[in-house]
């Protein structure tokens, strides 16, 4: 008797642990999301997008990336596998390869055939991707009933979140403006996603143009309209409203779609077809749907965070935000989904911009910064091709020519870092090794060095001084370890969380630690162990 007690108690335990989760974990990626984003443009925001999320959710407002480069693709790969490019191995969006002298674009596979596309637009896949993600995890625990969905404008941000066992990934096809896969998920494109791309929703989105929602005097968070701080959507024509988006796309292709609020909504309507057509979130195995909205980074490039184009990009995406939890709600019920919010790295102000108002700030000259170098090394070795490569701030050197002719790898790395620090809107330069095994002390060596694969980082490593950049002097970027780029959002929200603020300082790689204990599964492989303590309903 006492055993079959035993046995009902382990059985109603197990019961417990199984119906202990949510139906479906949403995370939403805002690409270069600054988190003061929430507060500049707070008195315009609606009530049912960002304002629910941090009326009813928890608001951690000090998360930060804690590795370089803060670029998308390993953003996303530090997000949903909860670790830094130093075990992951996306170490930026392209990198040169050490051992084939290729670049190699991180979610690029050759193996792979598009599907929904002829382009070469689907050739991809999450192969150089080193650990699993929160959606292999899901996947997993639940014996792979439990499904795993990515979607984005950009590849590498549904690719990548979804991870290696996803069911699906799916992207924008700049050329036909459709939503596209590869061959490393399925064979043909399911009818209902045919069915989106033949309702043509880019073009009657564009043939709305881009026209402010308020009037343009409330937008009291930016410069005005027209600035030498900005890149034209369509050459020749200044950046002002109202933008004629269709003329934009037959100038050049659907990117220019992406490049204004129309791709966010375009990604929200399809983030609603794959919450009907996937039944996400319908049945005993918890879900995953990783949505990330890519053109407030394409916009941001453009036109910076002090524009009325950015302003007017988060009041129509908190709308596109309120009209996904609705979604949510209609489809998987409100209380069983559990959302979180984030970026995936933030955003430097336009460099001229932050000059011309007193700042310490200018252009980093990376032509002349990469001669002067040559010049150097050739004086002093009297050999050339001594590095093999620049690139994310990351020198290569050329070993096997350094071996061949014997030469001093610690002076050539010294006389470099010499000539470095000497030069313009230079902080620092690491020699990357020889942090290896020391614990660094400082914030960019911190970050350095978790950034820092074996397999595929270079040898050497820049910063420039904060607020200078390699760039035009338009829009602006992304990639440093200063807090610009690394402070981002992030906001739990739904099953079983409850209201809260956070101010302690949290790393990017804690969230999928915290989704993991929060939703009672596995970590990815490699993940942090870090997690957050939610606070209850
Ligand atoms: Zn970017």
């Amino acid at each position: 008797m006492k055993r079959l007690i035993a046995i009902v108690f382990v059985c109603f335990a197990l019961g417990t642990i199984a119906q202990n989760q949510p139906k479906l974990i949403v995370g939403i990626v805002v690409d270069q999301m600054r988190t003061d984003y929430i507060y500049r443009y707070w008195d315009r925001y609606e009530n049912d997008g960002f304002k629910r999320l941090l009326k009813d959710g928890y608001f951690c407002k000090n998360v930060h990336y804690n590795y370089i480069p803060t670029y998308t693709g390993p953003g996303h790969a530090s997000i949903f596998t909860g670790t830094t490019p130093m075990e992951h191995g996306i170490i930026a969006n392209i990198w040169y390869d050490k051992n084939s002298s290729d670049n190699l674009y991180c979610v690029g596979d050759s193996t792979a055939n598009s599907i929904g596309t002829i382009s070469d637009q689907g050739k991809m896949s999450p192969l150089l991707m080193l650990a699993p993600t929160l959606g292999d995890a899901v996947r997993m625990s639940s014996l792979f009933k439990g499904k795993s969905i990515g979607i984005s404008i950009k590849d590498r941000s549904a690719i990548l979140p979804a991870g290696h066992s996803a069911n699906a990934a799916y992207w924008m096809d700049y050329g036909s403006g459709h939503m596209i896969t590869s061959d490393y998920y399925m064979d043909a494109l399911p009818k209902w996603v045919s069915k989106f791309n033949a309702s043509k929703t880019a073009d009657k989105l564009a043939d709305k143009g881009w026209k402010l929602t308020l009037a343009k005097e409330l937008y009291t968070e930016s410069t005005e309209d027209n600035t030498i701080y900005e890149k034209q959507l369509i050459t020749g024509v200044d950046p002002v409203f109202p933008y004629d988006v269709s003329r934009a796309i037959s100038e050049s292709s659907y990117y220019s779609l992406a490049c204004t609020p129309h791709g966010n909504t375009y990604l929200r309507l399809f983030a609603e077809q794959v919450l009907i057509n996937e039944d996400l979130g319908q049945d005993e195995s918890m879900d995953l749907l990783t949505i990330s909205f890519s053109s407030p980074d394409m916009i941001g490039h453009m036109f910076g965070p002090q524009s009325i184009e950015t302003e007017d990009t988060y009041l129509k995406l908190d709308l596109e935000i309120a009209q996904l939890i609705e979604a949510l709600d209609t489809r998987v019920g409100e209380g069983n989904y559990v959302l979180f919010l984030t970026a995936d790295h933030a955003a430097a102000p336009v460099p001229q911009y932050a000059h011309d108002n007193g700042f310490k700030v200018d252009y980093f000259n990376l032509a002349d910064y990469k001669k002067g170098m040559d010049e150097l090394l050739f004086s002093k070795f009297n050999i050339e091709g001594i590095i093999s490569n620049y690139s994310n701030q990351q020198i290569f050197l050329n070993w096997e020519l350094i071996e061949d002719n014997n030469l001093d790898q610690k002076e050539i790395s010294s006389e470099i870092r010499k000539y470095s620090l000497g030069f313009d809107g230079v902080a620092n330069m690491l020699d990357i090794k020889q942090l290896q095994p020391a614990l660094p002390t400082d914030n960019f060596s911190r970050l350095a060095a978790n950034g820092w694969n074996p397999l595929r980082s270079g040898d050497l490593l820049l910063q420039m001084l904060p607020g200078w950049m390699s760039y035009g002097k338009q829009g602006t970027t992304h990639g440093s370890s200063y807090s610009y780029d690394t402070h981002v959002p992030l906001i739990f929200y739904g099953w079983n969380i409850g209201h809260g603020e956070n101010l302690e300082p949290i790393d990017i790689t804690q969230i999928a630690p915290t989704i993991s204990l929060h939703t009672n599964i596995s970590f990815p492989d490699a993940s942090s162990h870090k997690g957050i303590m939610l606070p209850g309903k």
